[in-house]
């Protein structure tokens, strides 16, 4: 952004924040903001911490026009302060003159594991930390960050804000413990003996089926495990499907395209308004190559052992009774097929049900992990958030889940329940 200040000078200061209420973390953008104005960074990013620990990584990859951006009152008439650019710089700002988060110490000599490094379990653990709690995270991967460093690609978040965001958090005096698996290398009962209080924070990070013949196929992937291994077949020359209309589906089309594929289709069943996706990231994966199906559907992925085509139908949207968005329904006989050579669901994730099993913590219908309105499991003393207990799947509502939860835990070590 060119001018920060003449940015921020575009802020209203709106008494009733619509900005902080369509914000998952509820930041108080409008006071940040003013500190902006007034050329005060380091009282800026002390608002901010106040709601948040992920400022770099949240201005960058939330779906802002669809949050904070969307609500903004200048938005009505022109364009909507650029409410996630000015978060990035502040906690950049922060980040490369190493400003200190405030910390307090109610929670002196308490001890908290956190179970999965990703958004809800820095967050949640960066919160306890602050307030005095000495923290130790457990992350099965060699590097924390999750979902963040693991789903979301170089290209939509330097590596480099992750680990100086990492950095920051583990400086306020947490342990981590990396290339550590829960029901591999520990059982949650060994940690749950050893620590005040536990928070399982290790995602949801399989990818779901659409349940369609052909499914098991040689060349069918799941989104979410070839952008967390980043391990993909050779796609050079080669048709690619997608299937999604999600982050996960814009991730992975963008990432193929850019590994090679001559063809990537997105076929998605709604039209191009409905999807989840950031608009403008729709826009550029166009501009990479991507093509989208909008309105069409998947029926069947046909081959011989491998893929070898996809059958599809297209769809219309109907308003059905006590339904907010449009349902997609088939067009009767018009299905066609398309020449494809590999294809990826990107239809939504779940929690891995194996890891949940050994916990031999309750579970959901939907295969989450049970919590209480406090955030508690079935095992006291043992927490759980984020995609685990099924949270909408963004890495702020997952940080906010974290944040909740660390205020429960907080209470719980207090014995203020
Ligand atoms: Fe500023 Fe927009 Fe929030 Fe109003 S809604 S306070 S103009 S950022």
């Amino acid at each position: 952004m060119e001018n920060i200040i003449d940015e921020a000078n575009r802020c209203l200061n709106c008494k009733v924040k619509p900005c902080s209420k369509a914000c998952p973390l509820g930041n108080d953008i409008p006071t940040f903001i003013k500190a902006i104005k007034e050329n005060n960074l380091e009282e800026a990013f002390n608002v901010l911490t106040e709601t948040t620990v992920l400022g770099s990584i949240c201005g960058r990859v939330c779906p802002h026009s669809k949050q904070c951006m969307g609500s903004c009152v200048r938005g009505i008439k022109s364009e909507p302060i650029k409410i996630g650019e000015l978060e990035s710089y502040v906690f950049d700002n922060a980040l490369e003159n190493n400003l200190k988060i405030k910390t307090s110490e109610e929670l002196n000599g308490k001890k908290v594991a956190v179970i999965g490094g990703g958004p809800s379990g820095l967050t949640c653990a960066a919160f306890l930390s602050m307030k005095g709690a000495e923290v130790t995270i457990y992350e099965k991967q060699p590097k924390l960050g999750g979902i963040t460093r693991y789903g979301i690609p170089d290209f939509r978040l330097p590596r480099e804000v992750i680990d100086r965001t990492v950095e920051k958090i583990l400086s306020l005096g947490i342990e981590a413990k990396c290339n550590q698996e829960l029901g591999k290398d520990y059982e949650l009962d060994d940690i749950a003996d050893k620590y005040d209080a536990v928070y399982l924070s290790f995602g949801a990070n399989v990818s779901s089926k659409m349940n369609i013949p052909g499914e098991d196929l040689d060349g069918v992937y799941g989104g979410n495990e070839l952008l967390e291994t980043g391990k993909h077949p050779d796609y050079t020359g080669k048709s690619v499907a997608v299937s999604g209309g999600g982050n996960v589906a814009m991730d992975s089309a963008r990432t193929i395209k850019r590994l090679g594929a001559k063809n990537v289709y997105v076929i998605y069943r709604r039209a191009r308004e409905q999807m989840p996706a950031e608009d403008y990231e729709v826009e550029e994966a166009m501009q990479e190559g991507v093509e989208f199906l909008f309105q069409n559907n998947i029926v069947k992925i046909l081959g011989n052992e491998k893929v070898e085509k996809l059958e599809c139908i297209k769809t219309e949207l109907v308003q059905k009774e006590g339904e907010k968005r449009l349902a997609p329904v088939n067009v009767e006989g018009s299905n066609y097929t398309i020449d494809v050579d590999y294809v990826v669901m990107a239809v939504g994730s779940k929690a891995n049900k194996e890891v949940i099993s050994k916990t031999g913590l309750e579970t959901t219908e939907y295969g989450n992990i049970k919590v209480d309105e406090k955030y508690m499991t079935s095992k006291k003393g043992v927490f759980a958030g984020g995609d685990l207990i099924g949270t909408k799947a963004t890495v702020a509502w997952a940080a906010r889940s974290g944040r909740n939860a660390s205020e429960e835990i907080k209470k719980y070590l207090l014995g203020e329940e």
